[in-house]
């Protein structure tokens, strides 16, 4: 199937294109980027001439920062494509609502992607404690953002989730984990005085069956990079390390790596299920505990963040 990449950024590059690369589902028939393209690929530097000029193009793929996104997806289901959007799906909760209900009435498949749900080890930690007795979980994800997101402006102004845009990975994977619910409780929020997004948060969750369920997010951590979900149980100790690509039983290396090697080439996996069957897959649970964070969060002005 014929696919088009929106936004020539640092994931489209990294990740996208050599996922579609490798996929037996998909061919990269065009890109849309007002700067960035891929050699020997058809370059647009507006969605609606690809829309109108490559009908033969279904699905598009869109990998721009949240909030100029909702723009693209709309006119893309309006033009009748299937929709694959990277993590947060939409600046907003009510964009993603009006994006499922416009998928929804076009007859076109719709995908948030969540990629750190595809990490080696999560559908191992899921399985592991779907029959527990969860007492305590703790999300530690603490990483130097001068290191990944080097010059991304966007990401301190409004819509561009600060420290939540790695945070909201965490979340991706422990709703997905966790068999029961979770809703935010109490946060706070460190804002640099120089920006609209914080640097560092502490959520304290609300658990159905009442576990203190907790996370740590900071952006300024140097050296290691943490990237941890630590869950006590019932019948032992499980911790997801690496962003869910190693877990633990009581300290001991456990489980099964999900077949197909990698995060993005089973997201690219997914959706060509998704766009085969039709469907809608736009699972908001990560986003609305992010939401939820804004809305309930203390916030502490913290210093300026000078790059
Ligand atoms: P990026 O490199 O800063 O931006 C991606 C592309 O979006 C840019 O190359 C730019 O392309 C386009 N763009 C930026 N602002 C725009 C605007 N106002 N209007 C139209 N196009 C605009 O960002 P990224 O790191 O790839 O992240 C993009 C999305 O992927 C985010 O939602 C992020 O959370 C997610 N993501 C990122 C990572 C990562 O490690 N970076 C990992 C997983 C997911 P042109 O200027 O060429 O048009």
């Amino acid at each position: 199937m014929k696919i088009a990449l929106v936004g020539i950024g640092k994931i489209a590059l990294d990740q996208h294109v050599p996922a579609i690369a490798a996929s037996p589902d998909w061919e990269l028939a065009a890109t849309v980027s007002r700067s960035g393209r891929v050699d020997g690929v058809e370059a647009f530097t507006d969605l609606e001439t690809l829309l109108e000029t490559r009908p033969d193009i279904r699905t598009i793929s869109l990998c721009l920062p949240p909030v100029p996104r909702f723009a693209y997806a709309m006119a893309a289901i309006k033009a009748g494509r299937h929709l694959m959007l990277e993590k947060p799906p939409g600046a907003t909760l009510a964009e993603c609502h009006a994006l499922t209900e416009a998928a929804r009435a076009a007859g076109t498949a719709l995908y948030a992607t969540w990629h750190s749900r595809q990490a080696d080890m999560v559908a191992a930690a899921k399985a592991w404690l779907a029959d527990k007795h969860l007492s305590r979980l703790i999300v530690t994800w603490k990483e130097d953002v001068c290191r990944w997101h080097p010059g991304q402006a966007w990401i301190w102004e409004p819509g561009g989730l600060g420290v939540f845009d790695p945070g909201i990975n965490a979340l991706s994977i422990v709703t997905e984990i966790l068999p029961e619910a979770i809703h935010v409780a109490e946060a706070t929020l460190e804002v640099p005085e120089n920006c609209q997004t914080p640097i560092a948060a502490r959520i304290r969750f609300a658990h159905a069956s009442g576990a203190e369920v907790s996370a740590v997010f900071d952006w300024r951590q140097e050296g290691d990079q943490t990237w941890e979900i630590e869950a006590v149980t019932d019948q032992g100790t499980l911790t997801l390390k690496d962003g869910g690509a190693v877990m633990l039983i009581d300290g001991t290396a456990s489980g099964q790596a999900a077949p197909l090697a990698g995060e993005y080439p089973r997201l690219y996996q997914q959706m060509a299920r998704l766009v085969e069957q039709g469907g809608i897959d736009m699972d908001l649970r990560p986003m609305t505990l992010v939401a939820d964070a804004f809305t309930l969060g203390r916030r502490i002005t913290t210093e300026a963040f000078i790059e």
